[in-house]
């Protein structure tokens, strides 16, 4: 359909114009050459006719005039003073008539053969006649035939008296000396030839009109059926598919239509594929799209699942890090966080040389207040110490549940002495505070040991020195704060 589009444009008018043209004008050459032929043919055929027949006359009228005249009195005229003979008179007068009743003959003449020349003994002329014994100057083959048989000139012959065509035949009696010869007027034979020409030139006139008007008929016709098949080749290249017209058998262009008719209905055929194979498809790509889209919906709701999910580990993973690092009962750092915890300092002493110091804490006879209280009352205790503690420490100090009763603290850039102070302090703390249980009070005392941490040492030995100055504090009477350099 688009390379239709993109033909060149020649309008129908056009080309039906040139095609017009060109089937007229092919017509009228091919009518013109073969009428031109046949009419050339048959108007040379006329013309060998007319002159055969004007020969065949002259050598018959010859023929016939050759018994009328005997050559017996004849070889008196030997001499123009002959023609006082009294038949020369006779004879001339016969030929005149003779020429008179045939209009077609200009002259009749009787001649004698003299050697390989022919001399005249009578002539018709009545103006200028030959007299006897004058010799005919020209010794024409057809003359010297005459002698012996009739003859006719080949051609149209001229002497002094005109343009003649003429005709010989010896004398019956003559024995091959006499002849009598016949002249036709060569402007009679050309106005025959004329009357001929006329006669060819109407009819080629008539031929070439009849010519004209057949080719032009023939030309609308063919035209006019190759515009319509033109026209319906432009409908199918504008998808007018549907087939028109009635098929019947016919000639070429019958067939031709025939065809394009098929192959418009092939067209159509495969038009109407092409468009179910396109609805189809459509159709197959709106299903892919829609799966798509709920196939995408399900993946990012898995994906929003799955975040999700991961975010409650990760959640769960925080909290369970968190409790794996957390003192059920106090909330606390335990034992395992702590250690982590210094193992850090540790390292930050090591690059920056920050001094620390460590405190082991031990509530004395706490057996003593299970006893009193309970299991549940010494958690209530213990519970409450870690908070208070928490109260009496500075922010970046760290207090942990070391084990049991005991508890370890972590005093950041904080050396021996300082730590012992702050040691010193907590203590008295703890012994002058109340503590509320079962609608009771009590009071508690604890036993420190303070160890500060030096290039020298490590965590672990440092725990241990803060475990021997605390084991120092309980044999010393508990409720009392041992520094390790003291020892
Ligand atoms: P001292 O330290 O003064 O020598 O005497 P003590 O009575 O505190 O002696 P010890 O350290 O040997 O005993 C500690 C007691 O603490 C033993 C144990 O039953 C109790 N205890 C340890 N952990 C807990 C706990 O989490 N809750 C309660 N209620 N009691 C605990
Ligand atoms: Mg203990
Ligand atoms: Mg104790």
């Amino acid at each position: 359909m688009e390379s239709a589009a993109r033909a060149p444009k020649i309008t129908a008018t056009q080309m039906q114009a040139s095609t017009h043209t060109k089937l007229f004008f092919s017509h009228l050459l091919a009518v013109a050459l073969v009428s031109g032929s046949i009419g050339t043919y048959f108007y040379t055929s006329a013309i060998n006719n007319l002159k055969n027949s004007l020969q065949s006359r002259l050598l018959n009228s010859a023929a016939i005039l050759s018994e009328v005249f005997s050559a017996d009195k004849l070889s008196q005229l030997r001499t123009p003073e002959d023609t006082r003979e009294p038949v020369y008179a006779l004879l001339v007068e016969r030929l005149r008539k003779l020429a008179d009743s045939n209009p077609d003959i200009a002259f009749i003449y009787i001649m004698r053969k003299v050697g390989n020349r022919a001399e005249f003994v009578l002539d018709s002329d009545a103006q200028e006649p030959a007299l006897p014994g004058e010799l005919y100057p020209h010794g024409l083959p057809a003359l010297m035939e005459g002698f012996r048989r009739p003859s006719v000139d080949a051609q149209i012959t001229t002497d002094k008296w005109g343009s003649f065509l003429s005709g010989y035949a010896p004398l019956h009696d003559g024995r091959g000396e006499y002849l009598i010869g016949l002249d036709m007027k060569a402007d009679q034979v050309a106005a025959k030839m004329q009357q001929l020409k006329q006669a060819g030139a109407i009819s080629l006139a008539v031929s070439l009109l009849l010519v004209v008007v057949f080719a032009s008929l023939l030309a609308r016709h063919f035209n006019s059926r190759i515009h319509k098949l033109v026209k319906r080749c432009s409908e199918i290249a504008r998808t007018q598919l549907e087939p028109v017209g009635q098929q019947r058998p016919g000639d070429e262009l019958d067939h031709l239509g025939q065809t394009i008719e098929a192959m418009a209905g092939h067209l159509e055929l495969s038009r109407e594929h092409s468009e179910q194979a396109h609805r189809e498809l459509e159709a197959g790509q709106q299903e892919l799209e829609l799966r798509v889209q709920k196939r995408t919906a399900e993946l990012l709701a898995a994906n929003d699942k799955l975040r999700e999910e991961i975010r409650e580990r990760e959640r769960i993973e925080t909290v369970l890090q968190q409790t794996a690092r957390t003192d059920y009962l106090t909330q606390l750092p335990n034992r395992r966080a702590m250690i982590q915890i210094l193992d850090k300092e540790a390292a930050r002493y090591q690059r920056a040389t920050h001094p620390f110091s460590l405190v082991l804490l031990d509530i004395d006879h706490f057996k003593h207040i299970n006893d009193s209280f309970g299991h549940d009352g010494g958690d209530q205790i213990l519970v409450s110490i870690a908070e208070r503690m928490r109260g009496w420490m500075r922010e970046t100090d760290v207090l942990a549940r070391w084990g049991g009763e005991e508890f370890l603290i972590l005093l950041s850039d904080t050396d021996l002495a300082s730590a012992t102070e702050q040691a010193e302090r907590l203590r008295a703390s703890i012994e002058t505070a109340t503590f509320s249980i079962q609608h009771g009070e009590t009071r508690i005392t604890a036993s420190l040991g303070v160890a500060g941490y030096s290039q020298e040492l490590d965590i672990d030995s440092c725990i241990k020195d803060a475990d021997v100055a605390l084991y120092q504090a309980k044999s010393g009477g508990r409720n009392r704060v041992v520094s390790h350099r003291e020892l």
